[in-house]
């Protein structure tokens, strides 16, 4: 889990340089530069922190497979798309509980 977090803020971090090499030569002066890598930073802290929050709660919905409710097993329910956003969803068999998750589990 810990490795995929590194992978991904690795990732993120590579085209957050790129990005602000791009910027850093439409800029004259280093304070410029240094200002836009500041600002650079903070743009992948938040994205890189967005990520792990969501696979957590994900991780946190899902838990592995068992109900919160009663420990029934989930069962895919049902798929919908928001603005680009895949939502899919996952009943309990036993209670009919349902969750919400980013990514298809089984
Ligand atoms: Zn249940």
């Amino acid at each position: 889990m810990m490795t995929t977090f590194i992978i991904v803020g690795v990732v993120i971090g590579i085209i957050c340089l790129a990005f602000w090499t791009l910027v850093a030569l439409m800029l004259d002066t280093w304070g410029q530069r240094l200002m836009a890598l500041i600002f650079t930073f903070f743009i992948w802290l938040l994205i890189t922190f967005g990520i792990v929050v969501q696979t957590t709660q994900d991780q946190k919905n899902w838990n592995g497979g068992c109900c919160t409710e009663c420990g029934g097993e989930y069962k895919f329910s049902g798929a919908s798309e928001h603005r680009g956003n895949h939502d899919y969803f996952y009943s309990c068999v036993e209670c009919d509980h349902t969750i919400e998750v980013d990514t298809i589990k089984k």
